[in-house]
């Protein structure tokens, strides 16, 4: 088997939330665990989504949980992640997308906003959803190229048919089948030239050789799209896990308002650091025998991924308190 080589790709969008520090750490424990290599990415290509000052939370927390990533992107020793707003520099994600236009996977779409809004929608998880109705799919190439040179603003979709299913695996959930009809022809690259979160994760996995992907089950449903991708360009999908929802005591999605969804939060309400990840490896992921205290290297020693566990973790404020040694 190949090195295991793995990566944590936060957002900057605010604070270090549990889950995503959950994330980190066993992206992290299974990279060292098989003598592997840890990544950090910085996904930053979506500006209105961006907050000042979160990439550094994000550099901080790593540090401070010893969560520290193995590889930068800079060869002449700098020691840097690898940040996306960077790498698009590079043209990275453009000619991936042009080499998909290429072979019919995705197409240029030049649908105005006024276009666009008279479109069907469809309430996805309590949003609304824009089902783009493939217009620009029979445009012919020399009407594509007509459109290009008079600069005519563009995003490029991927292209999914109607008919068939698409299949993909998790660890922990199996093959998963979808519909194809019930897949969106996502943006790949928006109308600023920017690739998609979507786009350049996929990308970036496979160039910076990831074997395992570990994330929140939320994206279970775009899992089939990035399935898609890699399959249109003839690649090999990392291992996906995709791991359980973190809950408060009530059973609710661990948010903002529990006051303590954040590492920031749990730091400032006096927590160690050290109880704090020992805490959150437990939050979906147990030992062989019932230990509950553990040191990082400890952990390294233990984490055995095919442990981690499908059902809901419910975030036990008690036993966190417990863990940091208040009883
Ligand atoms: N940028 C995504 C996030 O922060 C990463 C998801 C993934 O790990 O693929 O949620
Ligand atoms: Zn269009």
């Amino acid at each position: 088997m190949s090195k295991v080589r793995t990566r944590f790709a936060p957002s900057p969008t605010g604070r270090m939330h549990v889950g995503n520090l959950r994330s980190a750490l066993y992206e992290f424990l299974i990279a060292k665990h098989e003598g592997g290599d840890f990544m950090l990415r910085i996904e930053d290509t979506d500006q209105e989504r961006f907050v000042e000052g979160a990439v550094d939370i994000i550099y901080r927390t790593l540090a401070e949980t010893g969560l520290v990533h193995d590889e930068g992107p800079d060869k002449d020793g700098g020691y840097g992640p690898y940040v996306q707003s960077e790498r698009m520099k590079t043209g990275i994600y453009m000619k991936y997308a042009k080499e998909l236009v290429e072979k019919g996977e995705a197409y240029y779409c030049f649908c105005d906003k006024e276009r666009l809004s008279t479109l069907k929608t469809e309430v996805v998880e309590g949003k609304e959803i824009m089902i783009y109705d493939k217009h620009c799919l029979s445009l012919t190439k020399e009407e594509v190229e007509a459109n290009l040179a008079a600069g005519k603003p563009f995003v490029i979709r991927q292209n999914i048919p109607n008919e068939g299913t698409t299949t993909f695996h998790d660890e922990l959930y199996g093959d998963i089948t979808v519909e194809n009809a019930e897949l969106d022809d996502m943006i790949l690259i928006k109308s600023d030239g920017y690739p998609t979160y979507n786009f350049a994760n996929v990308v970036d996995d496979h160039t910076m050789n990831i074997t395992h992907v570990v994330r929140g089950n939320e994206y279970l449903s775009s899992s089939p799209k990035y399935q898609r991708l890699y399959d249109a360009f003839g690649w090999k999908s990392p291992v996906y896990i995709h791991l359980p929802l973190i809950t408060d005591e009530n059973h609710k999605k661990l948010s903002k308002r529990s006051g303590h969804s954040s590492f920031e939060d749990l730091i400032e309400q006096g927590f160690l650091t050290e109880a704090v990840v020992n805490y959150i490896a437990l939050l979906g992921w147990s030992p062989e025998d019932n230990r509950e205290i553990f040191t990082l290297d400890e952990l390294i020693k233990e984490f055995d991924y095919h442990r981690i566990s499908k059902s809901p973790a419910v975030f036990d404020y008690t036993k966190l308190k417990w863990m940091n040694g208040e009883y």
